[in-house]
Parts: structure tokens; sequence; C-alpha cells
């Protein structure tokens, strides 16, 4: 033990001081930026792994606005894999392996798969992949109360216009719109289903200029996994569903299960970027640097469903934490996540004004259309949940399902160090987005920097006090 005990800020003890800026619009800042060594995002926001914030609606979402989700690890490994698998298959330049059905199967098994898939048209193949033809919405709108096959009901491959594997996405727009039609199955020189590209597909690519995509045109995704048993059978699990990146989810990084865990996930998957947190120290950032991370979450404590400082009495006011897990995470070219905390969009500048690359948001996101659970009315008004993964109830669940069925014991020995909350429902994500964003955009133009590189070299604190936080919000008068 020391005697010496240093300070340590928090978001609301700093402002950033505003610099000479050589730009004229904040529209001519660019916010690209990195998740982790090799995948950049367009946007520095990623949406939490918590079970009331990111499954696949979420993850979608924040890809195709340029950031990135990060489906939660509290599913069970198959359920995980396919939350994953449905934001891969949400678009793509090209869809590899269509859904197909065979001329035997009848409208009532369309009408299931459609349930099953989400998609509305399958293309019919024979037994051995030739393209025989498509059913579509319009093949089957008037056939209710029959149950014909589809050999009676496709439009038959005649019909279709079709076209080679390496056709490009300009001249495949053009063929659709020429043609009048929503599909384009690709096929090969012997008439075998190879790949099929949607008029929706290309819609979504100009709709969404800045969607984070990989090279196949997919939209990006992270899924987290623990530490403990079976955590190589469901990065597995995830890879194989197409993960692009995997994030060691535990409250305190800066130990031994975790540097374990990312030997193992290193030996196996060496091509799978890996983030590790959380922590809060730059001892915690080098160590999981060391073992092998491509970027490192920091935070502990400072989430507002958090109670870890008050139950364990351990943290690091957010601002000194990023500062200092920055300085030293710059020395070896690995981006931070800075984690938990974030209000406001200030909050946002200020966090990659301290060096971070990206911040983490659960609080702000939450309650958005997006997010896992229902919408509740509650006095004539409509909430969703937002709870901390280890508040009593996300905690005794995990415990009840773990013991297989409830049993008495099954609360005993969970120390909440989250809570539950409600939050007031607030309608789409991208709405939320589009205002952090232009937030963020001033807090660089009011520092003088175009780019997030220029913010952390330009940027700089003022320490502020009680009057100083007072000051900077609205005060004496009556909002409106
Ligand atoms: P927020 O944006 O301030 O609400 O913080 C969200 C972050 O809090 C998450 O990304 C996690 O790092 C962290 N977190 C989630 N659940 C808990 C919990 O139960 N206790 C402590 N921290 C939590």
């Amino acid at each position: 033990m020391t005697n010496t005990i240093p300070e340590a800020l928090s978001y609301d003890d700093v402002l950033l001081k505003p610099k000479y800026s050589p730009i004229r619009s904040r529209k001519d800042v660019s916010t690209k930026t990195k998740l982790t060594k090799n995948i950049e995002l367009s946007i520095p926001i990623i949406s939490s792994n918590m079970d009331t914030v990111t499954e696949h609606r979420m993850a979608i979402a924040m890809a195709r606005l340029g950031g990135v989700g990060i489906i939660h690890r509290f599913l069970s490994t198959r359920q995980q894999a396919i939350e994953v698998q449905k934001v891969k298959r949400a678009e793509s330049l090209i869809i590899d392996n269509p859904y197909t059905v065979g001329v035997t199967n009848t409208l009532e098994e369309i009408k299931e798969l459609r349930n099953k898939h989400n998609v509305s048209s399958f293309l019919v193949v024979d037994k051995s992949n030739k393209l025989l033809g498509i059913v579509t919405r319009r093949d089957t709108l008037f056939e209710n109360g029959k149950n014909p096959t589809v050999r009676q009901i496709m439009t038959p491959v005649e019909k279709l216009v079709t076209a080679p594997r390496d056709i490009s996405i300009e001249k495949a727009e053009e063929l659709l719109h020429k043609n009048r039609v929503e599909k384009l199955p690709l096929v090969n020189s012997n008439n075998e289903l190879v790949g099929l590209i949607t008029t929706s597909d290309i819609e979504k690519r100009n709709k969404f200029p800045l969607a984070v995509k990989d090279k196949k045109g997919r939209l990006v995704v992270g899924a987290a996994i623990g530490v403990k048993d079976g955590v190589l059978e469901r990065a597995e699990a995830l890879v194989a569903a197409g993960v692009d990146f995997l994030v060691i989810d535990i409250a305190h990084g800066h130990s031994i299960a975790e540097l374990d865990t990312i030997k193992i996930i290193k030996k196996n998957f060496p091509e799978i970027d890996l983030i590790g947190g959380n922590v809060a120290t730059a001892e915690g950032t080098l160590e999981l640097i060391k073992a092998g991370v491509d970027s490192v979450k920091v935070g502990v404590g400072p989430g507002s469903i958090c109670v870890t400082r008050i139950i364990a009495g351990s943290g690091v006011p957010q601002l000194t934490a990023v500062l200092e897990c920055a300085a030293i995470a710059k020395k070896h070219n690995i981006p931070i996540i800075a984690d938990a905390g974030i209000k406001t969009s200030g909050d946002i500048a200020k966090a990659i004004a301290a060096g971070a690359h990206t911040v983490m948001l659960g609080n702000l996101l939450s309650g958005t259309e997006e997010t896992p659970g229902k919408v509740l009315h509650k006095d004539g008004k409509q909430y969703k949940i937002y709870r901390g993964m280890a508040s009593f109830g996300a905690a005794s669940g995990r415990a009840e399902k773990e013991k297989g069925e409830w049993q008495e014991d099954s609360t005993d020995g969970v120390v909440p160090e989250g809570v539950e909350s409600l939050m007031a429902y607030k309608g789409p994500v991208m709405n939320i987005i589009q205002q952090l964003v232009g937030g963020f955009r001033s807090g660089m133009t009011y520092s003088g920097a175009k780019t997030i590189d220029e913010f952390h070299k330009n940027a700089e604190f003022v320490r502020i006090t009680a009057g100083g936080l007072r000051e900077s919000k609205d005060h004496d008068v009556i909002k409106i």
C-alpha cells in the first residue's frame, strides 16, 4: 500500500478547450475510426453486449449506420450463433447460399419456410442444384385455401433473368431495373445455382452509404464470450456462423481467467480479431495487449446501471481510465474502446479526445425500437427495460438456467453489481445515432480536428469546478 493517493477524473470534471478551427462545416470532419487492429468503423459507436441492448435487430441497425453491435452472451451457444447468422444474412452483395425448394414442396410448406427464414421468395432447384424456377409472393398471392405444389405455381426458369456469378453489382442493378424484376439468380454454365442478387440488397447498399461490411458485402457483427467452461465451443459456433470479431466480456479483465482465455482463443482462431476487457489501468491494458488482443475495452464501474464501485469499492473514474489506458495502447498501436458512463454526445467527444477510438453505449441506446424486449405501458407512458448484466434479475436468471430448473437456492450467493431500470421508449435508434454523431462532429470541430487522429493530437482538457459544471448546463430558465 502506498500513502500517496492519485486523483482520478470523470467526464463531468473536464471540458475540451476550444481551439482554432480551419473547418467550415461539421460535415467536413471524418468520423472514420478503428474498432480493432483490422476492423474499421465509419462512426465511433458500438452497442453494448447486454441482453436489453444488442441482439440481431440492434446489430443490423448499428452496422448499417456505420457503427457495430455486439451480440450478448447470455443466450445458449446455438441461439447466439443464430443471432449472428441473422445479421450476416441481413444483406450481402451476393447471397452465396440462397434458400431453395423442390418442385414437390407445397404452398403450405413455403408459408412455413417464409416464417422460419423471414424471406418471401424461394429459388426452385432439382436434386443436382439446377435452377428450375422461382416462387415469389406474386406466385402465391391468390392461392389461398388451396395447397398446390411448387411445380404448379412457380415462375419457370425460361421466364427468369439470370446472370453469371462474376457479374458486377452495377450491371446487376441495370439488369434488374431493365427487366423490372427483384431477384437475379446467378448460375454457372451448367445452369446450376451459384448465388442470388436482390433489389432489396442493392437498395440498402444505396440507402446506408456508411454501412460497415465485410469482404462479401455482409454487415459486420461481433459477439461476446465469457471465460468459463464451454468458451471454446461457443467461439467455434460463433466463428462458424460468420462472426467478424469476438469480445471477452468479463467485469475484471485484468485477471488470470481472462489472460488464459485470450491465449486459448488466439491459438484456435488466429484470424479472428479479439477484444479484451474490461480494464481500467495501464498495467491491465498492457497485459491484455501482450497476451494478444486486437483492441482493449476500458471501464470498471462507470455504467449507468452499475453499482460495482458501491458493492466492491473498486474502479477508476472513466476519463482518467481512458487517458491512462489509451496512452499505453497507443505505443502498441492497439485501439481503445471507452465502455460505459457516456451520458451525452459531449461525453463521446471527451472519451475520444482522451485517446479512445470508439465508445460503447448501453444507456443511450436502451429503450429504442431495436433493443430486445417488449414495450411496457405504465401510467400512460411507454417504457422498455434496461438492466445491468450483473443485476439481480439478470444474474438470478442465469443461476436458474445453470441449475436446469428453478430451485430454492437458485438465487443464493447472487451479489448484484448492477440494477434494473425502466427506460422511456425512444423509437428508432437511427434518430438517436444521428443526434449523437452530430454532437460528436461539433466536438471535433471545436478542437479544430478533421479526423480522429487529429482529435487525439489537438485535444486539450481544462478541469472544471462544481460551479463550472453548473454553468455548463442550462440554468436559470424555465425550460420548454
Ligand atoms: P452505460 O452506457 O453507462 O449504461 O454502460 C453500459 C456498460 O455497463 C456496458 O457496456 C458494460 O460494460 C457495463 N455493464 C453492463 N452490465 C453491468 C452490471 O450489471 N454491472 C456493472 N457494469 C455493467
